[in-house]
C-alpha cells in the first residue's frame, strides 16, 4: 500500500492477487477519511455518535470508500480469499460453498453483488430495505446455501434482520453461519439467532478494531464537554 488517493483510484482490482493485510484494509479507509480514532488520553473537540445514537471514539464509513467500484471489487475479492481460507477447524459449523451472496443493505448490497460476480456459479440473493427493515427479496430453493456480507460489523443489528428475513425465503435451504465483512469494529465473534432454539453465526473480516462505545448520557467526552456529531 503507500499510495495516494489517486492511484488507488487506478488500480485495476486484477492486479491484486496477495490477500491484504488487516492494516492495509485500515489504510483504505484512512486515505479515503473514512476513519478517525481520538488519540488515546485526550478529550477531541467532537466525537463520533454512531447510527444507533451510541457515542464512540473511533468512527468508520466504508461509502467513501465502496462507492469506488475498483476500491469495492478489491474488497470483494479480499473477502472472497478470506471465506476460503477460513480455518474450518476452528469452526465446529457447517461450512460450504455458497450458491447465492447477499450483501447486506445498504452500505453492502453492491459489495455482496461484487463478492458474487468473481465466484463461478454463484447468485446474487435480493435484500432490500424497505421502511426501515432489512428483506430478503430472493427465493431459494431447497439445495441453496446463503453467504451473507456485510461491511462494518458492530452489534450485528442488521445482520441478524437479515438473518430473519432469509431464513424466511430459503426454504429448507441453508443460510450459513457466517458473516463476512470488511472490519468488525465491535469486538464480537459470533452472534446467535432467537428462533429454533438460536442459530450461531462467526463474524468472520478482514481486519478488527478495538472501539469504545459509550450510550451518550455514561459518555466520557461528552461530559468533557466534547460536541457529539452524528455520523453515517
Ligand atoms: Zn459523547
Amino acid at each position: 500500500m503507500g499510495k495516494s488517493k489517486d492511484e488507488l483510484l487506478r488500480l485495476d482490482p486484477d492486479c491484486i492477487k496477495s490477500r491484504l493485510k488487516g492494516f492495509e484494509i485500515l489504510y483504505l479507509y484512512k486515505i479515503f477519511d473514512g476513519y478517525w480514532k481520538c488519540p488515546d488520553g485526550e478529550i477531541p473537540k467532537y466525537h463520533a455518535q454512531l447510527k444507533s445514537g451510541v457515542c464512540s471514539d473511533s468512527f468508520l464509513n466504508s461509502k467513501v470508500i465502496l462507492k469506488h467500484e475498483n476500491i469495492r471489487k478489491i474488497i470483494a475479492k479480499q473477502l472472497m480469499y478470506k471465506y476460503l481460507n477460513v480455518k474450518r477447524a476452528q469452526h465446529t459449523l457447517d461450512w460450504g460453498k455458497p450458491t447465492h451472496i447477499g450483501g447486506i443493505p445498504n452500505g453492502a448490497k453492491e459489495l455482496g453483488d461484487n463478492v458474487a460476480d468473481i465466484w463461478n456459479d454463484v447468485e446474487k440473493a435480493d435484500l432490500v430495505k424497505q421502511k426501515g427493515i432489512i428483506k430478503m427479496n430472493s427465493i431459494l430453493g431447497d439445495s441453496d446455501k446463503l453467504l451473507l456480507v456485510e461491511d462494518v460489523f458492530t452489534k450485528g443489528t442488521a445482520s441478524l434482520e437479515a438473518i430473519k428475513s432469509s431464513f424466511k425465503s430459503i426454504g429448507s435451504g441453508r443460510v450459513l453461519p457466517f458473516i463476512l465483512s470488511i472490519v468488525n469494529r465491535g469486538g464480537l465473534r459470533q452472534i446467535q439467532t432467537m428462533q429454533s432454539g438460536g442459530f450461531v453465526f462467526n463474524i468472520i473480516s478482514l481486519h478488527s478494531i478495538k472501539a469504545n462505545e459509550w450510550e451518550s448520557s455514561k459518555c466520557p467526552f461528552c461530559e468533557a464537554g466534547s460536541k457529539s456529531i452524528k455520523l453515517n
